[in-house]
């Protein structure tokens, strides 16, 4: 597996921490850490291993060419950030939920509009159909509307 240090970034930032805060709590070195985001230099797998823990995300979004799959942004602290920016509302079709989940959270489910960030930014909270027609359909108008809506760049 060929590992990619410039995806440390977007999970750094999506949890608003600074290359130092993310260094003192991983116990690693700032310089390393900065290197490994800038591409010059490679992380070791251990370390890959330590931070793919801490930003509770699958060991391979770390990977060349891997692209991340709804499963793992559901398990991922970023479907919490997504969820609670949407507060219960698709923000596709601007309905409420359909339903509620038994732990009293509105149901809704991501859509992942960059395959190679894992950022809250590059995911939508969207109801099941609009899920759906975005699967079969691929409007490019939808996807410019979430973009617009959702991505601050
Ligand atoms: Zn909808």
């Amino acid at each position: 597996m060929k590992i990619d240090g410039t995806r440390i970034k977007p999970l750094r930032e999506g949890m608003g921490l600074t290359i130092q805060q993310l260094a003192d709590k991983v116990d690693l070195s700032p310089s390393a850490i900065g290197m490994y985001e800038r591409g010059q230099r490679t992380p070791k797998l251990k370390i890959i291993l330590i931070l793919a823990e801490f930003f509770s995300v699958d060991v391979n979004y770390f990977a060349m060419g891997f692209t991340v799959s709804h499963e793992q942004i559901e398990n991922s602290y970023i479907a919490t950030e997504v969820f609670k920016r949407a507060s219960g509302i698709c923000e596709l079709c601007n309905t409420m939920a359909p339903f509620i989940r038994s732990n009293g959270q509105p149901y809704l489910e991501t859509y992942i509009l960059k395959d190679h960030s894992i950022s809250a930014e590059h995911v939508a909270a969207v109801c099941p159909n609009c899920l759906k027609k975005l699967e079969v359909l691929q409007l490019p108008g939808d996807i410019i509307y979430l973009k617009n809506k959702i991505c601050k760049n």
